[in-house]
């Protein structure tokens, strides 16, 4: 059975009860369903503790996707962590505090590739800073410039929405595709599309603030020059 990803409908959701399904040679915790966002899109997977029934806590490391199966999440316990059994019920609780710094910088980024409208090459995501690598052909990028609209963005107090989409519908719509900042991809059938005001529209998976006000104010921390034409721009919960 596919893990149902609950970090996919409300990504403010830090607990859940779940059932233990599997667990694997490894020590991968298999549940029916789970709160933590699984590492990808340059994102850490989240931490945080499973409770069993008589109360005992299984400290959480990371939470990935099972590379024999990638509908399902594997959370990996600690070292030396005793593991439930399958079948059994447990309560899986997320580390809140690293994860909501998370969402704040990645909601950052899909701004700062609207402050920045070139291709992006690569990003990643820290607890409370990340960055993002642009195909930019010239340099003379000022930091303090790029701050300065990054914020003016976050003031807008604009509300991230986010929708699923057929690709037929997609086909329906190509006005779609060119306000977004990110082409979908496609063959899986549908895309999540995030919209952030009528600032930003692109596919994502990952998780997102309601308010870029909650993002609070942003620091643009370093541009450095990565070969030719590459830029490294990276950002920082100030
Ligand atoms: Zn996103």
């Amino acid at each position: 059975m596919p893990t149902e990803l609950l970090f996919r409908q409300d990504a403010y959701l830090r607990e859940t009860p779940a059932t233990v399904e599997a667990v694997n040679e490894r020590g991968g915790i298999i549940l029916d369903r789970t709160v933590f966002y699984a590492t990808g899109g340059g994102q850490p997977g989240d931490a945080g503790q499973l409770t069993r029934a008589d109360g005992s806590p299984i400290a959480i490391g990371t939470a990935i996707y099972d590379p024999e199966d990638k509908s399902r999440v594997l959370h990996v316990p600690l070292e030396g962590q005793a593991l439930p059994a399958p079948g059994e019920s447990v309560t899986l609780t997320l580390d809140w505090e690293r994860r909501f710094k998370r969402m704040r910088i990645h909601t950052a980024l899909h701004l700062l590739s609207v402050v920045l409208p070139f291709p992006v090459t690569g990003g990643s995501i820290g607890d409370g800073d990340g960055r993002l690598d642009f195909d930019i052909p010239e340099g003379g990028l000022d930091k303090a410039e790029v701050a300065e609209k990054l914020n003016a963005l976050v003031a807008r107090n604009a509300d991230i929405t986010e929708r699923w989409i057929t690709d037929e519908e997609l086909d329906a719509n190509p006005g779609l595709v060119k306000t977004m900042s990110v082409k979908p991809p496609r063959g899986s059938g549908r895309v999540r599309l995030v919209a952030i005001g009528d600032i930003d529209l692109q596919p994502c998976g990952g998780t997102h603030v309601r308010n870029t006000a909650e993002i609070g104010l942003v620091a643009v921390t370093d541009i450095e020059k990565k070969g030719k034409q590459n830029r490294r721009v990276r950002i920082a919960l100030a």
